[in-house]
C-alpha cells in the first residue's frame, strides 16, 4: 500500500499578494506545540490576513497565521538553504546520541541503522533521480537539481520508525514501510533489511540480497523517493492544490525498482503488475460510475479507505496510458501544473478543466480508448 502523505492541513488563504522570494526574513513565531521559535527563511507566500507560509532554510514549510505571528525582520541578505555540513548538525542534535549523518551528491541522510544501509539508500536516490530527470528531460519542462539538501530520516527499525511517524505524521502512517512530508521535505523510513533474527547487512550486496526477498517493501520506498522528487525539481510545487491521480500515477510509474544496474534505472515504466491486476478486477464495478472524472476532479477516492487502493491503481493505469500514449499532451499537462502557486485550491470543474486544455475535450472517447488499451495489457 502506497501512502501518501498530504499534510495540507493549512487554512485557505486568499490571493496572495507579492512577495520577493530571494529575500531572507528572520521570523519569530508561536509553533503548534506553543513554543516561541526563531525561523531563518524565505516567505512563499504572505496572505491578505498578514498570515505567511515560510520556507526554513532546513526545507521545512512553516504555516503561519497572523495570531502566531510575533515578529517578522528583513536580513538584507538572499535565501540560502543550510549548508550540508550545517544541516548535519542540526540532525545530530534534533536526533540525538546513536544518529549519524551520511551524504551523497544531493541527499542528507540521518540514521541509527550503522552508515551500510544509509549509502544504499543514498546510491538509490541517486540512481533513481538520475532517472527521473533523463526521463523527463525535454524542454517543455523545465527540471532542474534541487535547491535544498534532500532530507532522510532511516529509523533502525519498524518501531522506532512507528513512534516517530505518528507524531510526525499521524498514525495513519504507522504501519508503512515509509513516506514523504510536504510539510517537512523529508523521507522517513527505516531499515528494511532489520529482520531481527539475522546480523544487519553491511555491504551494499549483503543490503541487496535481502532487500530482493522483499520488492514490495522496496517500492514503497522508490515510490516516496519519486515524490521527493517531484516536489523538489521543479515538476511540482509544495502545497500547491496537486492532483493526487497524477502525482500518485507519476510516484506509481517509477516505484517498480531496479535493484541491478548499477548506475541505470531500467524498469522505469515497466508494468506495474500489482497495479494492473487490480485495476482490472475494479474495471468491472468501473462501468457504472463516472470514474474518469470522478478521478480528474477531486481527490476525494484517495481520502476514502473503501475506495483508496482502487484509486491508486486507476491513477497507475491512466498515467501509464497517458504517458505511453499520449506523452506530448502529457508534458504539456506536467507543465500546467508545476506552474501552479501553493495555497490556491481549485474547484473540481476547473480540474477537469486543465485536463481538458491538454487532452482535448472528448472525454468519453479518451476513456474507452484507456480502457481498450489497459484491457489488451492483460493479468499479470
Ligand atoms: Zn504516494
Amino acid at each position: 500500500m502506497s501512502v501518501a502523505v498530504w499534510l495540507c492541513a493549512v487554512p485557505t488563504f486568499c490571493a496572495a499578494a507579492d512577495v520577493d522570494e530571494a529575500l531572507q526574513v528572520h521570523v519569530t513565531f508561536t509553533d503548534e506545540d506553543r513554543q516561541s521559535q526563531t525561523v531563518d527563511g524565505r516567505i512563499v507566500v504572505t496572505a491578505k490576513d498578514g498570515g505567511i507560509l515560510l520556507l526554513g532554510r532546513d526545507g521545512r514549510l512553516w504555516n503561519i497565521t497572523p495570531d502566531k505571528l510575533q515578529k517578522q525582520e528583513a536580513t538584507g541578505k538572499n535565501f540560502k538553504p543550510m549548508s550540508e555540513d550545517e544541516l548535519a548538525g542540526e540532525l545530530k542534535q534534533e536526533f540525538g546520541e546513536g544518529f549519524e549523518v551520511v551524504t551523497t551528491r544531493h541527499y542528507t541522510i540521518c540514521t541509527n541503522s550503522g552508515p551500510a544501509y544509509a549509502r544504499w539508500c543514498g546510491a538509490l536516490f541517486e540512481r533513481l533521480m538520475g532517472a527521473f530527470r533523463t526521463h523527463w528531460k525535454t524542454r517543455a519542462l523545465d527540471l532542474h537539481d534541487p535547491e535544498l539538501p534532500l532530507v532522510a530520516i532511516v529509523f533502525s527499525d519498524a518501531e522506532q520508525f512507528a513512534k516517530f511517524a505518528t507524531k510526525d505524521a499521524g498514525p495513519a502512517v504507522a504501519n508503512a514501510k515509509g513516506y514523504y512530508s510536504i510539510r517537512t521535505n523529508r523521507m522517513v523510513l527505516y531499515d528494511l533489511t532489520a529482520d531481527g533474527k539475522s546480523d544487519r547487512a553491511v555491504t551494499p550486496a549483503a543490503v541487496n540480497r535481502k532487500i530482493a526477498a522483499s520488492p514490495f517493501n522496496v517500492a514503497t520506498v522508490v515510490h516516496e523517493a519519486t515524490h521527493q522528487i517531484a516536489f523538489n525539481c521543479g515538476m511540482h510545487t509544495r502545497y500547491a492544490d496537486n492532483p493526487l491521480w497524477l502525482s500518485e500515477g507519476m510516484a506509481m510509474y517509477f516505484e517498480t525498482p531496479d535493484l541491478k544496474s548499477r548506475n541505470g534505472w531500467r524498469t522505469v515504466g515497466k508494468v506495474n503488475a500489482v497495479r494492473l491486476n487490480r485495476f482490472h478486477d475494479y474495471a468491472r464495478k468501473r462501468r457504472k460510475a463516472n470514474a474518469l472524472e470522478s478521478l480528474l476532479s477531486s481527490n476525494a477516492r484517495f481520502a476514502n479507505a473503501e475506495t483508496a487502493e482502487d484509486a491508486y491503481a486507476e491513477s497507475w493505469a491512466l498515467n501509464y496510458f497517458l504517458i505511453k500514449t499520449r506523452r506530448k499532451q502529457y508534458m504539456d499537462y506536467l507543465n500546467r501544473l508545476s506552474k501552479k502557486p501553493a495555497l490556491i485550491w481549485d474547484e473540481p470543474e476547473s480540474k477537469v478543466q486543465a485536463f481538458r486544455a491538454s487532452f482535448g475535450d472528448d472525454l468519453q472517447t479518451l476513456d474507452r480508448r484507456f480502457l481498450q488499451y489497459v484491457g489488451r495489457l492483460g493479468k499479470r
